[in-house]
């Protein structure tokens, strides 16, 4: 018997790193996933995966900064699955350098992901959660929520955004019996760093991955997510910050 069986767990960001590891677990723990990402490739070779190790995956091809699409996702999921019960809110972009001169269309897509792409799940998903007896809103936040960096402003920004917002949702959420779980990985190997092209950022993102030797797979931090949503209905672990153990900030 899984921890998660008879339950139905939306995981944004589901094409790669720690969304698509979070769905292979959750699926292998029983619960029914909807894969939500913008690679529709990626999200059917993942659903195939899944399918064929006997679990049930729903992949949705889907932009999170849309909010009339993520309201249509969540419509198919009802429709679908018969109702929510989870929601890991991990769709993100990490574009780092410095404040003055730098792309505006880098910070306003980190702030449309991070912020409003979280913020549009979260609000559609909260009464679909309610009305299927509760269940559970994981973050995924950012030591980068708790550390400020030269070089990560408007990111540390958009994560401290969301660190603040996972308390005041969990006081909230607590009346329809929603947990909330706000989580914190430190330097995980995934596709996220890769998407910053500028010389100093990449050289310094490389430096900070030598220093720290083994840093975390994308693996560890499924592991902390499903520790979270797979406690007794009465526990609610608020927060979980999970770092290499060589990294030092
Ligand atoms: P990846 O780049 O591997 O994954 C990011 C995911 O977000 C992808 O599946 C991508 O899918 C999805 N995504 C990006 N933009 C959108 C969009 N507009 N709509 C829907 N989905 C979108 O990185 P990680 O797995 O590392 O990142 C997951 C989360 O973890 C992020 O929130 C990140 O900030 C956070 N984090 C990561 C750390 C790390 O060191 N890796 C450290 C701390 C926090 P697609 O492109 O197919 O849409």
């Amino acid at each position: 018997m899984g921890s998660l069986d008879g339950k139905v767990a939306a995981i944004t960001g589901a094409s790669s790193g720690i969304g698509e590891a979070t769905a292979e677990l959750f699926a292998a723990e029983g619960a029914k996933v909807v894969l939500l990402a913008r690679r529709a490739d990626r999200l059917g070779g993942l659903s195939k995966r899944i399918e064929d190790a006997g679990g049930d995956a729903l992949p949705i091809e889907i932009d999170v900064t849309d909010h009339g699409k993520v309201e249509a996702a969540m419509g198919e999921i009802t429709s679908q699955f018969g109702g929510l019960h989870h929601l890991v809110n991990n769709a993100g972009v990490m574009l780092l350098g410095a404040v003055e001169g730098w792309d505006i269309s880098e910070w306003r897509r980190m702030i449309d992901v991070n912020l409003m792409g979280l913020l549009y799940c979260t609000r559609e998903a909260l009464p679909i959660i309610r009305d299927s007896g509760g269940g559970h809103i994981v973050n995924v936040s950012s030591v980068a929520g708790r550390t400020a960096n030269f070089g990560s402003a408007v990111y540390n920004m958009t994560k401290w955004g969301v660190t603040g917002f996972s308390e005041a949702l969990r006081q909230e959420a607590l009346n329809s019996n929603i947990r909330v779980t706000c989580v914190e990985p430190g330097f995980v190997d995934t596709e996220l760093q890769g998407h910053n092209k500028h010389p100093m950022v990449t050289e310094n993102v490389e430096k900070m991955r030598e220093e720290i030797g083994k840093v975390l797979e994308a693996e560890d931090i499924a592991r902390g997510i499903l520790y979270a949503v797979a406690q007794s209905d009465h526990v609610n672990v608020n927060e979980i910050l999970i770092r290499p153990t060589g990294q030092k900030r």
